[in-house]
């Protein structure tokens, strides 16, 4: 199609697809969705579709054979880094290839129907257009703003730690005083969210006690920010749970107890078992130690068990998942959500359940109403897969269209 043919026309018809919205097991068939202006204009059976705008302004996409799904929420990306088993190293990548992989990721996540990154971590580096130092995916998310094709991005600042974790890369803090003025410096920078680490360098001991990380909540919230929290371990998941942070992201080790206090103190779980699967992967495509050893086999398969049994049991204990691939800032990469929807189904959830994590879901965490819902007004972020995702989940992985990528 011509520019202008293409600035002709006003509509969008998808006619006669399927319906699959997270929100239930049943699979609407026979759906046409009318968009006009980047807005769902009507939802009707497609043999019945009633009076059409005049023909020519309106591009009709035969979606027949595909489920229409809601464009998808990655609520634990790093849109800055690329993945691999290399990842750690990549974030000390220069700062012009750190943002040409941004671009990069920006693709791959609208090609596998990504419509909101969720960013929660990236380095300090000098922002290209101010020159000042700071976490570089807030600038990429106001670049990103309103560009045709692009996801739309909610950032934390630079992850925030105890020292010793991970040097150069994070901003750290020795002490409570320091870590409450770490996390109002992030949203001095512009950050959306916070993201504080709750694992120290013992696993068996969180660094901060429940009252240091409540006061960073509070103080937060006071902002209009949110706080969330990464959680490898039990540890640190039981104070996150106990200080009400907004989410605890991975929570590979939950107990019953902590997922039922996640529950109670309506703290949400970002799952990325993903992580875990592409472990196992390395074990095959790399002989590094940690992954290709006997023992690293054994290690990675056992807290792939645990962290299985810690989504299971939040589930049964009605904590709200959403879910994110950890693309960059773990060893996954940008257009695998569909992996952690299939994840999801093997730690328990329905299917309809674990697309309902990548996308509504993840919509209530970002406190965005119209992320991943598909209504009448809404915005028409729409993502068309071959297949039913609600009976096979492999079917996310077969994303063919995109209605935001132009
Ligand atoms: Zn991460």
């Amino acid at each position: 199609m011509t520019s202008d043919a293409a600035r002709a026309v006003h509509a969008r018809l998808y006619r006669d697809g399927a319906l699959a919205d997270g929100r239930s097991d049943r699979l609407s068939l026979g759906v046409s969705i009318l968009v006009e202006g980047g807005r769902i204009t009507w939802i009707r059976p497609a043999d019945d579709e009633g009076p059409l705008p005049a023909a020519g302004s309106v591009d009709v996409v035969d979606a027949s054979g595909s489920s229409i799904v809601p464009g998808m929420v990655d609520a634990h990306s790093h849109l800055t880094m690329p993945g691999g088993a290399h990842w750690i190293d990549r974030g000390a990548d220069p700062t012009e290839r750190l943002l040409a992989t941004a671009e990069a990721n920006a693709r791959l996540l609208t090609g596998a129907g990504v419509r909101w990154a969720r960013d929660v971590g990236s380095v300090r580096r000098p922002d290209p257009d101010t020159g000042s130092e700071r976490a570089l995916a807030i600038g990429v998310r106001d670049r990103w703003r309103g560009r045709t094709g692009y996801p739309h991005v909610r950032a934390a600042g630079t992850w925030i730690m105890t020292a010793g974790m991970l040097p150069g890369l994070s901003v750290e803090a020795r002490n409570a005083d320091e870590l409450l003025a770490a996390a109002l410096a992030q949203l001095d920078d512009g950050a959306d969210l916070v993201k504080l680490y709750l694992d120290g360098p013992d696993p068996a001991t969180c660094p901060w006690t429940v009252a240091e990380i409540r006061r960073v909540v509070d103080a937060v919230h006071l902002r209009g920010g949110r706080v969330t929290a990464h959680s490898g371990y039990l540890a640190g998941a039981r104070a996150g749970a106990e200080a009400g942070v907004g989410a605890l992201e991975h929570g590979f080790e939950l107990d019953w107890d902590t997922a039922t206090t996640m529950a109670r103190n309506g703290v949400r779980l970002v799952s990325t078992l993903c992580v875990l699967a592409s472990w196992q992967t390395f074990g095959i495509t790399t002989a590094l130690p940690r992954f290709a050893s006997d023992e690293g086999a054994v290690r990675i398969e056992a807290r792939r068990e645990r962290a299985l049994a810690s989504v299971a049991a939040a589930h049964r204990a009605g904590v709200s998942i959403a879910t994110g691939t950890d693309h960059g800032g773990g060893s996954t990469r940008a257009n695998q959500l569909a992996w952690e929807v299939e994840q999801l189904v093997q730690a328990g959830l329905e299917p309809w359940e674990a697309l309902g994590c990548a996308t509504w879901r993840g919509g209530e965490l970002l406190g965005e109403p119209d992320a991943g819902v598909i209504r009448v007004g809404g915005p028409a972020d729409l993502v068309l897969v071959h297949g039913d995702p609600l009976s096979d989940p492999t079917a996310m992985w077969r994303a063919w269209h995109s209605s935001w990528a132009g």
